[in-house]
Order: C-alpha cells, then sequence, then structure tokens
C-alpha cells in the first residue's frame, strides 16, 4: 500500500470532520415541518460514508488513478453539498461552507483555472437549487454567501498562481544555473586534459603515442568520432604529423597537403574511398594560437581536422579552443623535435662536405671495435689526405679549395657501402670506417676511392674544370694491427706518412707486419 501524501490526508481529514459535522446537525440541528425527514439525511450521510471509504480505499491502493479519482470524488461531494443544504435548511444552512472548503481544496491543488471552475459549477449549484430565496428578501444573504464562494476561489487561486509562477521562475533559474554549471564543468574538463595533454607533448618524442594519446582526448573531451588530425608543412607540402581514429590519417593527410598547397580555405572537402565505401570528409584548419608560437611556426605549418560534415559543423567555439590549444601545444613540439633533430645533426656533421666530423667518427670507431670485438670480425681503418692542397689553394684561391673538398667528400659518399662511415677528419684530411673488413678490403676500397679522384676534374683555372687532384691513403686494421681506437687509428696515420713519403697519390698499409694480431 502507497503512502498517502498530506494533501491526501487534508482532504480525507475533510471528510471527516464534515462526517462529524453532519451527525451533530443530526442530533443537535433544529427540527421542525420546514425540514425534510431526517431519513433522507441518514441515507445521504451513508452515502457519504460509502463514497469516502472508497475513494481513501483507491486512494492508498491504485495511486496510478489520483488525477481521476479526485476528479469524480470533487463531483460527488458538490452533488452531496448541494442535496446537504436542501435537507438542512436550503439558503440558510451553514453547510454552505463546504463549498468554500472543496474551492479552496481543489484551487489549491490543482491551480487557479481547475479552483475557478469548481466555484463556478458551485455557484450553479448553490443558486439553481435555491432560486425561489432569490426571489424572496433572502436574495442579500444568498448573494453574500455566492460572494465568499467566489472570493475564496479568486483569492485562493491568486496566491497559488503567485506561488506557481515564483516556482517557474526559480526552476527556470535552476535550469539555466544548470546549464552554465555544465558548461563550466565541461571547460573545467577541457582545461584540465588540455593541460594535461600539454605536458606529455613535451615530455615525450614518441609521435606515434602522442597520436593514440591525442585521438583519445578528442573522442572523450570533443566526443568526435572518425576523425584525423593532420600537420602540414606548408612549404614542402610534407606531413609532419597525423594521428587517427576511424579514418585514415594516410589518405587524409594525402588531401590536406594538397589542398593547403592550392591555398585552400579554413573549411574544405574532399572524397575518400576506402576499399568499396565512398564518402565525403571535411577538413577544417585549426587556428594557432599567435602568442605561444613563433611568428615562424604559423607560418611554417598548418594544423587541421578531418571528420565527417556532421561532426565539423558540431564544432562549437569551445572545441575550437580545445582544438588550438592541442594543435599549438603540438607545433611547439615539433618545432622543438626539427630544432633538436637539426642540432644533432649538426653536432656531427661537417657543415661543408655534408659527411660526419671528427666527434662523430670517435664515437663510431669506439662502437664499432666494441662490435668487431664481440662478434670476432676484422674492422678497417682509412685515412686520407689530399695531396698538395695548399697549392691548389695558393693558386685558385680558398673558395674553390672548399669546392674541391665538398667533391671530395661526394665522390667518397659515392664509393662507400651504406655500412660505412665517411668523416671529415680535419682540414683536407678524411677517414673512412669500414666494419667488417679486413685489410686486403680496405686496400681495394681504397685504391677505388684513390682512382675515383684522380680521375676527377676539379674546377682550376678561368672556373673550368681542368685542374686534377690527388690524395695518399693509409689503411690498417683491427685487431691485425691494433687492439683498440688509439692504436688503430695511429696505425692508419703512419701507413698515410709512408704514402705520402713514398711519393703520394698511393695505399698503403703498416710497415711493421711484427706487430701483426689475431684473434
Ligand atoms: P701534402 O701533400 O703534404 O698533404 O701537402 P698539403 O699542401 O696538402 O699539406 P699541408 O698540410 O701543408 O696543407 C694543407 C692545406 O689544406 C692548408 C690549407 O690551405 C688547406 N686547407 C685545410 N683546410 C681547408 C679548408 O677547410 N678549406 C680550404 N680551402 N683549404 C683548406
Ligand atoms: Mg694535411
Ligand atoms: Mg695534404
Amino acid at each position: 500500500m502507497k503512502k498517502l501524501t498530506i494533501i491526501d490526508n487534508v482532504f480525507i481529514g475533510l471528510h471527516a470532520m464534515t462526517l462529524l459535522g453532519v451527525l451533530f446537525w443530526l442530533f443537535f440541528g433544529p427540527r421542525g415541518a420546514e425540514y425534510p425527514s431526517r431519513i433522507y439525511l441518514y441515507i445521504e450521510t451513508a452515502v457519504f460514508v460509502f463514497y469516502s471509504g472508497a475513494f481513501t480505499v483507491l486512494l492508498a491502493t491504485k495511486p496510478q488513478l489520483k488525477e481521476s479519482l479526485y476528479k469524480i470524488i470533487i463531483i460527488l461531494d458538490l452533488l452531496f453539498m448541494t442535496i446537504l443544504i436542501q435537507l438542512t435548511g436550503k439558503e440558510y444552512s451553514v453547510f454552505y461552507l463546504g463549498y468554500c472548503i472543496e474551492v479552496a481544496f481543489y484551487t489549491l491543488t490543482f491551480g487557479f483555472w481547475p479552483g475557478f471552475g469548481i466555484s463556478l459549477l458551485s455557484l450553479v449549484l448553490y443558486v439553481g437549487t435555491n432560486l425561489p430565496a432569490l426571489s424572496e428578501e433572502h436574495w442579500v444573504g444568498m448573494l453574500i454567501r455566492s460572494g465568499f464562494i467566489m472570493a475564496v476561489a479568486l483569492s485562493v487561486g491568486y496566491s497559488v498562481e503567485g506561488e506557481a509562477r515564483e516556482k517557474r521562475e526559480v526552476k527556470k533559474l535552476n535550469e539555466f544555473l544548470k546549464k552554465i554549471n555544465e558548461k563550466l564543468d565541461k571547460r573545467a574538463i577541457e582545461l584540465h586534459a588540455v593541460a594535461e595533454m600539454a605536458s606529455i607533448i613535451h615530455s615525450t618524442l614518441d609521435f606515434d603515442e602522442l597520436g593514440r594519446l591525442i585521438m583519445d582526448l578528442l573522442k572523450e573531451v570533443l566526443h568526435i568520432k572518425d576523425c584525423s588530425l593532420i600537420i602540414v608543412d606548408k612549404k614542402s607540402g610534407e606531413v609532419i604529423f597525423s594521428a587517427e581514429e576511424g579514418l585514415s590519417s594516410k589518405k587524409c593527410g594525402k588531401e590536406v597537403s594538397f589542398l593547403v598547397g592550392k591555398g585552400a580555405s579554413d573549411t574544405e572537402s574532399f572524397v575518400s574511398n576506402s576499399g568499396s565505401k565512398e564518402e565525403i570528409v571535411y577538413f577544417k584548419c585549426i587556428p594557432v594560437l599567435g602568442q605561444h608560437v613563433p611568428l615562424l611556426s604559423q607560418e611554417k605549418m598548418t594544423a587541421a581536422l578531418c571528420a565527417g560534415a556532421g561532426a565539423i559543423d558540431k564544432l562549437t567555439e569551445e572545441d575550437m579552443f580545445v582544438l588550438s590549444a592541442v594543435a599549438t601545444q603540438l607545433i611547439i613540439a615539433l618545432e622543438n623535435f626539427q630544432l633538436y633533430e637539426l642540432t644533432q645533426r649538426l653536432s656531427i656533421t661537417d657543415e661543408l662536405t655534408e659527411l660526419h666530423n671528427y666527434r662523430y667518427l670517435q664515437q663510431r670507431l669506439k662502437i664499432e671495435i666494441g662490435r668487431a670485438e664481440r662478434y670476432k670480425r676484422s674492422l678497417s681503418l682509412i685515412m686520407m689526405d689530399v695531396d698538395d692542397f695548399k697549392p691548389y689553394n695558393d693558386a685558385y684561391g680558398h673558395i674553390k679549395g672548399d669546392r674541391a673538398l665538398a667533391e671530395i667528400g661526394k665522390i667518397l659518399k659515392e664509393n662507400s657501402r651504406e655500412l660505412d662511415i665517411v668523416a671529415r677528419y680535419g682540414g683536407e684530411e678524411f677517414s673512412m670506417i669500414l666494419p667488417e673488413t679486413d685489410i686486403s678490403g680496405a686496400f681495394v676500397v681504397a685504391e677505388k676511392i684513390r682512382e675515383a679522384i684522380s680521375d676527377h676534374l676539379f674546377v682550376g683555372e678561368e672556373n673550368k674544370r681542368n685542374c686534377r687532384l690527388t690524395m695518399s691513403f693509409g689503411v690498417a686494421s683491427y685487431p691485425r694491427y691494433a687492439s683498440n681506437e688509439e692504436e688503430l687509428l695511429k696505425a692508419a696515420d703512419d701507413a698515410l706518412y709512408l704514402s705520402k713519403s713514398h711519393g703520394r697519390d698511393r695505399v698503403y698499409g703498416p710497415k711493421e707486419k711484427s706487430s701483426e694480431r689475431s684473434f
């Protein structure tokens, strides 16, 4: 059984009080010829008790019928009241107050207009059943009593309506505040996610992993599914970064770089064929937050989000802020990464010849000797020096000398394997590490390079390629002539000295065969 509400209890209580009032009248009320027989009142009271009891039971057991039950009982009550008034003194009956109670209750429970309707019905019943009184001198009393019924309906209705209006306004305000709260919550989540993303972006160089994290963020915070994020180098058209979730970033990257190259507007679309499926994909350029990124980056890179038209159209200003913040941080990270790579490269590269530098040669020689030792393999080193380079410089100038050195670097690279490490040792001296190569193999390589150099025509007089240069070579190998990198460098250098002292333009190995070692 469902618990009754306060309103239900008040209504049932009013019925009990009405019953008490009727019983009181039955026993102590006036008697006389002008009153109908009390037997009718007993019958009516019994009917009243019956339907009030049935109402209470139904209300408690079938709460879903509540509204209908109230509508029915109010009509029954009005009819009961009308008959009761006829049986207890007509226009003089005190029970007309019952109308006021019904009207007040109905208005309180169901609002102004239903209450007003019930008050009109009460009036019709009250006045209609007491018409003779109107034509007599009692009409003043009737009018006042009718006025009371209306006054109750209007005053209760007015206060109820006022309260309802206030409630409606409070509800509206609450809804407004709720919406603002939701927005603020969303914003807080977004800002938190962006801050987290920024710290991740700057703490890793693993851009694949980063792509996955960014896609997770977009899915979680912006609720965008099936999209890819592309960052394109505007000048070269190269896709520097791409991440995807259900939409091929490879295909999108190609299209975006093509469209950006053509000077695409902020939002463009293209047709994507994946297997047999053909769909239109939209891309939206993401503005980079200028104050955080050097102008160079803004001009260099474009960030774009590719997704279906629906997802792109749904993007709000706040979503764009999140995307901008993420793209900006990403571009900064990519820029830093490129700078890092450049400095890394510069620190181990010789600018003039684009070969490795002396520092790198030292590092790699140590590593390669360690490897040769572990795998019991041979390793050779060639030291090279341009013959009579000073006279060449003096004759044609340093600029041509530099150019000749760069050309030599190229020849060395062309005559080496992927595995070999070619370096400019300093000045006009070069060296080459040949992993997994013994001394005879090193001789072959050195001889090949020697021939290539002596065959090459360098720029000489009148800017014509009419000048030849030669190089001297010293080769040594590990472990045959040396047990560590210093000894190997010295052995190759000594061999180079031998080559110079024996007339240049030749290849020499270590003289002291007695120091030969083997594994
Ligand atoms: P050798 O056959 O004995 O090696 O004679 P060389 O003239 O090549 O030897 P030397 O060591 O006397 O001179 C090396 C010259 O190489 C000195 C300098 O003019 C030139 N040289 C060294 N580094 C550079 C460079 O970076 N650019 C240019 N243009 N010349 C360089
Ligand atoms: Mg030299
Ligand atoms: Mg020289």
